[in-house]
């Protein structure tokens, strides 16, 4: 079967050139006459590549000097329970801004290590938007902010980063990083599970600021400690060698694509056409308020949920996979990170319009 245009929100798609490359050096990498998956990763040709995975990455991002890049496991979902064990202390207090539900089971985590508190707590389901920062309810004493900075499941996206208070800023960037340009400045801590736009599932890309690597509680896992991880280059323990192979494939893919801001222009235009197709159409619909629609994330329904299934297998049908939307939300769902290609945005447009001229 050829390759389809995979919508998945995650696992998702990965550039077809990165596919090849590892396809092409799997027997023997970098010739060492074993696969990548096969070396000690405390052999020089790993280490060396690891490190010049961080460079490509900290070219990509304009990483500071002063952050460190850590290359974790566990998923953003540990990082719910690492950020709060490596920046408080039981006794202290963190501001959540729950606007989808990551950021809701972010804060749900928390709760067990320190005192939440919901600057802005969306409803389950009913996540339409991003109420203005100054009507949000933020403490005078939190520890940091906890911010999803793109909603993965309902579609919502921060397309400009409040300015708002003194305590650090916290951020799930799981669907956003690589996708455009960040300030990392902004951000005491930015973390990603690497399976929308980095590569595989099994790799945290972890961004801490210097000076919050040492407020870890003592009882935190060495494997999740900002401290412990940064002083062995993210190796205290094995590291997921082949996902962050994988990973600096797609750096390296990022990079000669023309980069961050290149893919960013790219998001943007994709999306507008997706946006364009559902708003034009009275048969499509997105409920999110335009000035926070996800470029990564585009949920859209049908007039009647009982053409969901006839959708979904036409859809399928015509190579152009996963789309159905999640649980929590139902209908569709179109994820277009950097791997999905124009051309797949245009073959899901043209078959919305026809399936609407048929069943419409
Ligand atoms: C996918 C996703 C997660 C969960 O990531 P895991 O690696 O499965 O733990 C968390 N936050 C956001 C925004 C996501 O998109």
């Amino acid at each position: 079967m050829e390759r389809v245009y995979n919508f998945s929100p995650g696992p998702a798609a990965l550039p077809t050139e990165v596919l090849n490359k590892a396809k092409e050096e799997l027997l023997n990498w970098q010739d060492q006459g074993m696969s990548v998956m096969e070396v000690s990763h405390r052999g020089k040709p790993f280490v060396e590549y690891a490190a010049k995975s961080e460079v490509t990455l900290r070219e990509l991002l304009s990483i500071p000097e002063n952050y460190k890049v850590l290359f974790l496991q566990g998923g953003a979902s540990l990082q719910f329970a690492a950020v709060p064990l490596n920046l408080t202390n039981a006794s202290q207090k963190a501001d959540y801004v729950v606007t989808g539900n990551w950021g809701k089971k972010a804060a749900k985590e928390a709760e067990r290590f320190l005192s939440v508190n919901l600057a802005v707590d969306g409803i389950d389901g009913n996540y339409f938007g991003i109420p203005d920062s100054a009507t949000w309810n933020l403490s005078d004493d939190a520890s940091y902010i906890h911010l999803v900075i793109n909603e993965t499941v309902v579609g919502v996206e921060f397309h400009q980063i409040p300015d708002m208070s003194k305590a650090p800023l916290v951020a799930d960037m799981s669907s956003t990083l690589l996708s455009r340009p960040i300030n990392v400045n902004r951000f005491g801590v930015i973390y990603a599970g690497a399976q929308k736009n980095i590569g595989p599932a099994g790799l945290t890309v972890v961004i801490v600021r210097d000076d919050l690597l040492d407020k870890a509680r003592s009882e935190t896992p060495t494997v999740t400690n900002y401290r412990a991880m940064s002083d062995s280059d993210s190796m205290s323990n094995t590291p997921p060698t082949f996902n962050w192979y994988l990973a600096g494939l797609v750096f390296d893919w990022v990079k000669k694509e023309g980069g961050v801001l290149e893919m960013a222009q790219r998001n943007k235009r994709k999306a507008e056409k997706l946006y364009e197709a559902i708003d034009e159409s009275d048969f499509y619909s997105n409920p999110i308020d335009p000035k926070c629609r996800s470029w990564m994330n585009v949920p859209f329904t049908l007039p009647d949920s009982k053409m969901d299934s006839l959708f979904l297998e036409e859809s399928s049908n015509a190579g152009l996979a996963n789309l159905k939307g999640h649980r929590l939300v139902g209908g569709m769902r179109a994820s277009i990170y950097n791997a999905m290609p124009e051309a797949g945005v245009d073959a899901l447009v043209n078959f919305m319009n026809e399936f609407q001229k048929r069943y419409g």
